[in-house]
């Protein structure tokens, strides 16, 4: 089967390599994808898929839709993200982006198209799969602040669903290989911000003052232990100070002082047990300098954290598919991604498919102006989407 699910994905190329710019031409920012999800559901319905749910966050933005509802078995679902992001592309290609100010720089368009493409193959050997199918069309993957997964999550589109399966595009990876790891495979990403406040006064009688800024600047200083001393070496976390805000003249001791930065994490325990200790020493160093200081956490994205056992089946549908030379070890990211959510509910498997060619220029950055996506590469990924979903029901059934 896995033979035929290949060659069938061969065969899908040209016409998802043609939808993947038709998203890629008219991008649609983070909770506005609502032309995006019309064409979606214009081709899953003629798919035959049912229980096709849009329209979520009270938007008009993402779909759902099942395959094999009557069967009995399990289900797995198949999640890709659809939005794009606020930045002007300087590619000059045909189908470059119509919007200004918008574009598919993080490769969504080439998740949405091939995600499409194994909707097809998969619904064309329906009676051949032991179990249920879910897709996925996740909107806001980059909003940070309203999850698009966080938010469908909510809204049930777990419900039912054994395991979950979801891939990115990465320029880093070459084209050709494709990138799996379990455990971790991505970073937390979670904002803070300080404010410590003082007295405020002259600048030439700081006695009389009481001094934020040089308490802030001693907080910025020492945080940075938190991570060295406090972190286990192999435990990788990141601690990044981005804003700094305080005084209004050169001669003026201000009130207070504000500190905004980002902390990434790639453990679960490592990320939940960060905020006391930032606070610890932050108040510490307030109070020894007499200020007071308070710090407010705002969440993003959890870790992404793979489960071993569909990791391995993942990896191994990607040997006997496309042959062992197109796997490798996926780095560990320190970029977030919201499928992290996901994989809080149930077990789930997210790998990097690799689209990183020099000579075709598509090796640029993730969210810069000049990404671009090898499109050679999307028949894999197809073949992998719906290759796991035939490969992890069958399994199950077993
Ligand atoms: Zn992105
Ligand atoms: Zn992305």
């Amino acid at each position: 089967m896995l033979n035929k699910i290949r060659e069938l994905a061969d065969k899908q190329g040209s016409r998802m390599t043609e939808l993947r710019h038709y998203f890629h031409s008219n991008p649609e920012l983070s909770w506005q994808e609502v032309e995006t999800t019309r064409k979606i559901a214009e081709i899953i319905e003629e798919l035959g898929f049912e229980n096709i749910r849009t329209g979520f966050g009270g938007t008009e933005s993402g779909l759902t839709a099942d395959l094999n509802l009557e069967k009995e078995g399990p289900m797995v679902a198949l999640r890709a993200d659809i939005d794009a992001l606020p930045l002007t592309e300087e590619n000059d290609i045909p189908y470059r982006s119509t919007r200004d100010g918008v574009m598919h720089a993080c490769g969504h368009d080439a998740h949405t198209a091939m995600l499409i493409g194994a909707a097809t193959i998969l619904s064309g050997i329906k009676d051949d799969l032991p179990g249920r199918v879910r897709l996925i069309f996740q909107p806001a993957e980059e909003h940070g602040l309203k999850s698009g997964a966080e938010t469908m999550i909510g809204e049930g589109v777990l419900d039912g669903v054994d395991a979950i399966a979801g891939l990115h595009i990465w320029s880093s990876v070459p084209s050709g290989k494709i990138g799996f790891r379990s455990g971790p495979i991505m970073a937390s990403a979670d904002v803070w911000e300080i404010t410590v406040k003082g007295k405020g006064g002259h600048g030439s009688m700081p006695h009389n003052a009481i001094d934020p800024t040089i308490a802030a600047a001693t907080v910025i200083t020492t945080m940075q232990t938190v991570v060295s001393r406090e972190i286990d070496p192999q435990d990788t976390v990141v601690l990044s100070i981005g804003q700094i805000e305080s005084g209004t003249a050169a001669n003026i001791i201000p009130e207070s002082a504000t500190l905004k930065g980002n902390i990434r994490t790639t453990s679960p325990e490592t990320r939940a047990a960060i905020p006391e200790k930032m606070e610890r020493i932050m108040k510490g160093i307030c109070t020894a300098m007499r200020c007071e200081g308070t710090l407010r956490f705002t969440n993003i994205y959890p870790v992404t954290v793979n489960d071993e056992n569909l990791s391995d089946l993942a990896r191994s549908t990607a040997v006997e598919m496309l042959g062992e030379n197109c796997v490798e070890k996926a780095p560990l990211l320190m970029g977030s991604e919201d499928f992290s959510y996901y994989g809080e509910k149930v077990p789930g498997t997210f790998f990097l498919l690799g689209c990183g060619n020099k000579e075709k220029g598509t090796n640029n950055q993730h969210h810069s102006p000049r990404f671009n996506i090898d499109d050679d590469v999307l028949p894999s990924g197809i073949a992998m989407l719906a290759g796991f979903a035939w490969k992890f029901l069958s399994e199950q059934g077993k």
